[in-house]
């Protein structure tokens, strides 16, 4: 263990398992770490660094921003927010932004507004309907809207208002709306859970009901969203067009940024009913700004769904390879292979090894999430780094 590391067990609380790397340095889709080792990043500081490290646009723009004006109170107008509002109605079926700093609080205000909704339109309803192996935030209100135990457990008793049902079965969903109901929040391809994509039509059909019950859809594209799965937003894909959603992660390149936009008709927040000191700050807006028109302007949704159709072939050959994969799945850059064992730390450890950042996502199977700007060859090389851990492991059995 290196003087940091040691330092970091003195003084940091030990809620993380983390990997013996100190990261120092990155540019693109690489870092580096204290020993100036080199690494290629397919975890991208977890779906955040979209542009990659230290895109020079992010760069740029932080910079001309810092030095104009770090931060106002939100009691008066600012540039950059309203600008990247703009872009984002703009560009997505949503009419109304608000930012904060994080997906938990973007996914906390969005249930926020649509229990708003519930008092003023749907005759005080409250409860939220979200799905199993959903993951929504680490606040207590959305520990208890993820539908995943392991995170509830050390917190009970939990905020109530939500109703966790089977994820990828309509007929749960239509059992759990009742006069209470004022939403189902749902993760199009649920990122945390193990890359579960949603069966064909389910999005559809939620939707669908949703519209026929008079309740909100609430689609947390926190980890699917700006261009991850190879659209800007993930229920592209589905045909649909929720009433609220919710961003984050890859939104301003890696400063810290969140945001919830909805539907004219959902937006129902008067003054007062919600707020945030630093939601909206000037440099995280600059940043998302930097980071969505780059995006858009240089088309990387296309890159995100070419480098996936690339990184998802080899991943097809390395699973005809190798016959403990027993799955490759995902969309655009959300990708995951499964296997029939628990090999997945060690896979991950012996990638580091040899340069290569990858996330365990369970102890069976590997994610899959580079910078939307990587390219061709890149995807070669993690998938050669791979192939070798792979090998290591055919060995051994
Ligand atoms: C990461 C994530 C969150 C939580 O975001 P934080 O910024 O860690 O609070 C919420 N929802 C989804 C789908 C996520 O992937």
């Amino acid at each position: 263990m290196n003087k940091w590391q040691q330092l970091e067990h003195k003084y940091y609380m030990p809620t993380f398992k983390r990997i013996p790397v100190t990261l120092i340095k990155g540019r693109g889709a690489r870092v580096w770490d204290d020993n100036g080792r080199e690494y290629l990043d397919f975890t991208a500081g977890g779906a955040v660094n979209s542009l990659g490290h230290c895109h020079p646009s992010v760069i740029e723009a932080v910079a001309q921003q810092v030095k104009t004006l770090i931060h106002a109170s939100n009691s008066y107008y600012t540039v950059p927010q309203i600008k990247l509002a703009e872009l984002l109605v703009q560009n997505s079926c949503l009419d109304k932004v608000f930012f904060c700093n994080s997906g938990a609080e973007a996914t906390e205000g969005a249930v926020k507004l649509a229990r708003r909704y519930g008092h003023l339109q749907l005759g005080g309803a409250y409860e939220v309907i979200t799905t199993t192996g959903s993951f929504h935030g680490r606040t207590l209100a959305m520990v208890s809207a993820s539908g995943q135990p392991k995170f509830q457990k050390p917190y009970i008793p939990l905020p109530s208002g939500f109703v966790n049902v089977e994820y990828n079965n309509i007929e749960v969903i239509e059992e759990a709306i009742n006069k209470k109901t004022c939403a189902v929040m749902l993760e199009p391809i649920q990122g945390e859970g193990g890359v579960n994509l949603p069966d064909d039509n389910y999005l559809k059909t939620v939707s669908e009901l949703c519209r026929q019950r008079g309740i909100l859809l609430i689609l947390d594209e926190i980890q699917t969203g700006i261009g991850r799965t190879g659209s800007l937003f993930a229920y592209e894909h589905y045909g649909i067009e929720p009433d609220i959603i919710t961003l984050a992660k890859g939104l301003a390149s890696g400063i810290p940024i969140g945001a919830f936009l909805a539907k004219e008709r959902a937006s129902v927040f008067t003054a007062g009913e919600h707020g945030s000191t630093f939601g909206g700050n000037p440099v995280a807006c600059a940043a998302g700004y930097a980071t969505l028109k780059f995006i858009i302007d240089n088309d990387i949704t296309g890159n995100a769904r070419v480098m996936g159709q690339h990184l998802v072939a080899g991943l097809e050959g390395l699973k005809q390879k190798y016959k403990f994969i027993t799955d490759v799945r995902g969309l655009g850059l959300l990708q995951a292979i499964e296997f029939s064992n628990n090999i997945a730390q060690s896979l991950m450890r012996t990638c580091l090894e040899n340069g290569l950042l990858i996330n365990k996502l369970k102890d069976n199977a590997l994610r899959f999430m580079p910078p939307l700007i990587i390219n061709k060859a890149e995807v070669n090389e993690a998938l050669g780094i791979l192939d070798k851990a792979l090998s290591g492991i055919k060995s051994q059995e």
